[in-house]
């Protein structure tokens, strides 16, 4: 291995990285990060990278974010946790208070979890539940779209559909049912998405009219498959779908934890199709990339399914050590604040739309360009027919040495900053991207 920092060898001595080949990190060392600031983290030796990726889709408002390290170190000197069963306190109840009067009209009650992958297994479990005590004991299956991905959980990974993550678990899952859904970028309808009439919902809705009677809810991503490489697709399918799974009495689960807050320009991706879910799972931004915390939103018709005498046996028994951890709470109620004041909706449409026309106006700089998509504040560059192995992970490595942090989803490079960047940021970020292209592409000349 190349030189290495006391630091990077200690990591490489006992730290196994999430979603990596530790073996590629012969050539690539951990980047053993000491600061944060701003749309900025900087390594042990000085480098500063831009982060376009908002570390793992979480950061909202920057690193280190003066408002919400105030509110952090104010809710540590009151109170640091207190178990969540018979107590509560009042950030708890202040984010319950703020979060209903955002989300999508009818979702009025919290149950909290602490990552996204435990808010879809709570999803699953409570929809299976409700059936179960509303005499519906036979509703005990999940539909889920081909390329969803909703955690990587054991019961997560049964609705997911990223063969990537789910093949060699498959033995231990209790798997869903996967139907075909949108593929925008290669619809088989010939449609655009100018013109585009959700045709695929065809798909989903012969299967929900003729097995609707024995599941009990479909999960999607609203409006963007994160994973499966930032695939937007149109919110006239949610419409349908909301429409069917209604009539069907289906629960229609949006899983909003990479989409929610803010990302696609309003507030919640489904708020698109002007539709409300029964269950939301929301996490990763919920907390603006501080604290591991997720929350399920349900309506009070589910509510009032769990509600009973004691002995009637219909409680909901989910819990974690840290459900609902007051600083948590504490910062999603800043998160939700900085919304409401700095009007953030406002700025990620003024970005997103310099960011399509910076995207624009460079399309021909851009080679083996499949399609670029954009939504809110969040673009895709889908290569097509480049030339090498893992393209993808190799323009990373070249945009890493240029300073910025472009991690791809295969040949996927995806554009998803914290709402802070700053539009000669934003120039500078497209300019490392068609840079680091180029020099990936010289080795092929
Ligand atoms: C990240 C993600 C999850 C899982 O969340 P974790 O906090 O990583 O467990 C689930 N669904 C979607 C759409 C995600 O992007």
């Amino acid at each position: 291995m190349k030189n290495l920092s006391e630091l990077q060898k200690k990591d490489l001595k006992h730290i196994f990285h999430p979603c990596s080949q530790m073996k590629d990190y012969e050539n690539l060392p951990p980047m053993v990060i000491v600061k944060g600031d701003g749309l900025y983290v900087e390594d042990e030796f000085g480098n500063r990278y831009m982060d376009c990726v908002s570390s793992w889709w979480v950061n909202l408002f920057g690193h280190c974010n003066p408002r919400i390290n105030r509110v952090i170190n104010e809710q540590i000197e009151k109170l640091e946790h207190v178990i969540f069963a018979n107590f509560s306190h009042e950030a708890g109840i202040e984010l319950g208070e703020r979060l209903t009067k955002v989300a999508p009209e009818g979702l009025n009650k919290l149950i909290f979890t602490d990552n996204g992958s435990s808010s879809t297994e709570v999803a699953i479990k409570l929809s299976f539940q409700y059936h179960l005590q509303t005499g519906n004991p036979q509703k005990k299956r999940f539909v889920s779209l081909e390329g969803a991905y909703h955690g990587e959980t054991i019961g997560a990974l049964g609705v997911g559909n990223m063969d990537r993550f789910t093949d060699i678990y498959r033995p231990l899952l209790k798997e869903g049912v996967k139907v075909k859904g949108p593929d925008c970028f290669k619809c088989s309808y010939g449609k655009t998405r100018e013109n585009c009439e959700a045709e695929c919902f065809e798909h989903m809705e012969s299967y929900l009219k003729e097995n609707g009677d024995s599941i009990a809810g479909v999960i999607v991503e609203s409006l963007v498959q994160g994973v499966a490489g930032m695939k937007i697709y149109s919110p006239l399918y949610l419409k349908k779908l909301r429409k069917l799974t209604t009539e069907k009495n289906i629960h229609l689960i949006a899983d909003e934890i990479a989409m929610g807050f803010g990302r696609t320009g309003k507030m919640f991706a489904i708020e698109h199709a002007g539709v409300s879910p029964d269950i939301m799972c929301v996490g990763k931004g919920l907390t603006a990339g501080y604290f591991p915390m997720s929350i399920v939103l349900i309506t009070d018709r589910i509510y009032d399914a769990f509600y009973a005498d004691y002995s009637e046996g219909k409680s909901f028994l989910h819990s974690h050590s840290y459900s609902g951890n007051p600083i948590g709470c504490r910062i999603a109620v800043e998160t939700l604040k900085i919304f409401e004041e700095e009007d953030i909706l406002g700025l990620i449409e003024k970005k997103g739309k310099y960011l399509k026309k910076g995207i624009e106006r460079r399309l021909k700089d851009i080679r083996y360009l499949g399609e670029y998509r954009q939504i809110g504040l969040i673009g895709a560059i889908e290569l097509e027919g480049i030339p090498g192995e893992r393209a993808g992970y190799e323009i990373y490595k070249i945009a890493l040495k240029k300073g910025a942090i472009l991690r791809p989803l295969g040949n996927i490079i995806y554009f998803m900053p914290p709402y802070i960047i700053t539009e000669e940021e934003i120039e500078k970020m497209i300019d490392i991207f068609i840079l680091s292209l180029n020099e990936y592409l010289e080795r092929f000349e």
